[in-house]
């Protein structure tokens, strides 16, 4: 069901309340806060000049890190209210108070066109707790409730869903923003119905953590292409020798029957015939987290079964070549998940010569791509080609979460569309 648009109010003079993801990468430099990547901020900019343009009095509220119920300096948005300053080209007031007297009165001194943003909520434990206490707090700052938070959309906290039941209950709106619709346009809309061929690209860590997608997607991909840690599940599933490859031996059952199902509904399932290996050798040190520290040594390429002492960290450039030659040939492409540890460059090729063909198929035929979150977008911005994709997801969890088919609070919560 279609949700009700932040474009379908009527706003002018109106207390809109809405829900951002700020939850940008800071870092204290000399005791001052510094904010890393302002992608997430840059992306609610569409919403709110629209709003802005129509005299709403804009109010809005984020969660930055996990302060875990504390208020915790270092985890302030002020500095976001600063960067969206900037960003606006116009002023943004800051509340420290997220919600009560004080945050009432300063909602209560905007004029139309004005922004305000509220002190994080997760400084507050009711928050995650999704405290209906808490949420009317919050909905007495709103004529009307806007979630343009897709990131957060799998979350019930009060901020995403709580807020917006009381706002109707009290006779508001509540609308998706531009970024929520443009997620649910591509993540949802457009693989409902793909141009074929669909080609679906997955990798990353865990066969467990992607299955519930694998299952989906089969129902409706004409290709499906594995790489990254998983498929060594799946080699390992086959009888192969993964040597010391993160593999989980307890889904080798969850692989062959994502492979039954792909034979039974004719989809052509792709898994690497070569693989980048190196050996871990330890350094006897240990990293920050109190974990033995490895060397990787000697990368090379193989097909056919790992050594004992060797790990798998990426698709061989057979296996690249024969996966950019597929995805030359798709009018839509999910990808989600890196085909390798992308992080260390030695192992990031794979990753790198996928993101090269997704982007060429966009660029060249006019395939619609589409890439679902989380480390597969960082890993194409890495390779400069973020502009060159249909739609990047701004969700981790919440894409996956999304494209599994599970019904996000955050969306649930919005009015549907008469
Ligand atoms: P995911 O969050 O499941 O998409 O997994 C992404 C992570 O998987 C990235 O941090 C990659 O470094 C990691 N990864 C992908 N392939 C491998 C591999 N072969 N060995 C170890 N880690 C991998």
């Amino acid at each position: 069901m279609a949700k009700l648009s932040v474009r379908d109010l009527n706003v002018t003079g109106k207390r809109v309340l809405m829900r951002v993801d700020y939850n940008v990468p800071m870092e204290d430099n000399g005791g001052v806060m510094v904010i890393n990547d302002a992608t997430r901020i840059k992306e609610t900019l569409p919403t709110l000049n629209l709003l802005i343009s129509k005299g709403a009095r804009v109010v809005l509220m984020a969660h930055l890190g996990r302060p875990d119920g504390k208020r915790e300096p270092s985890m302030s948005l002020r500095p976001v209210s600063e960067a969206l300053s900037e960003m606006l080209g116009k002023p943004v007031s800051f509340s420290e108070e997220t919600m009560g007297e004080k945050a009432e009165g300063a909602v209560a001194g905007l004029k139309d066109g004005d922004v305000l943003l509220l002190e994080n909520v997760r400084f507050h434990a009711e928050e995650e707790d999704n405290d209906p206490v808490f949420a009317a707090r919050l909905a007495r700052l709103a004529d009307l409730y806007v979630n343009d938070a897709f990131g957060a959309a799998h979350r019930a906290h009060a901020s995403t869903c709580g807020v917006a039941r009381i706002v109707r209950a009290w006779g508001g709106s509540c609308a998706a923003g531009l970024l929520m619709e443009r997620e649910l346009k591509f993540l949802g809309d457009e693989l409902d119905q793909p141009a074929r061929p669909f080609v679906v690209i997955l990798g990353g860590a865990k066969v467990s953590d992607k299955i519930r997608v694998i299952d989906r997607l089969l129902d409706r991909a004409d290709t499906v292409l594995i790489g990254g840690a998983m498929a060594y599940t799946f080699k390992l599933a086959h009888g192969g020798k993964t040597g010391k490859s993160l593999v989980e031996k307890d889904h080798t059952g969850t692989a062959l029957a994502a492979e039954a199902k792909a034979k039974q509904r004719h989809v052509n399932f792709h898994l690497p015939t070569d693989t980048v290996i190196a050996t871990p050798v330890a350094t006897g040190k240990l990293n920050k987290k109190g974990k033995p520290v490895y060397d990787l040594q000697n990368p090379r390429v193989i097909s056919g079964d790992i050594p004992d002492d060797s790990e798998g960290f990426d698709i061989g450039p057979a296996t690249a070549a024969a996966y950019a030659a597929v995805i030359a040939g798709a009018k839509t492409i999910l990808w989600n998940g890196p085909m390798g540890m992308f992080e260390d460059p030695r192992f990031a090729e794979g990753t790198h010569v996928v993101a090269k063909a997704v982007a060429e198929a966009t660029q060249k035929n006019g395939t619609k791509s589409i890439i679902g979150g989380g480390d597969s977008v960082k890993a194409i911005n890495k390779a400069g080609l973020g502009s060159q994709v249909t739609f990047a997801s701004t969700g981790g969890g919440a894409s996956l979460e999304f494209l599994e088919g599970t019904p996000l609070p955050g969306v649930v919560c919005l009015d549907n569309c008469q």
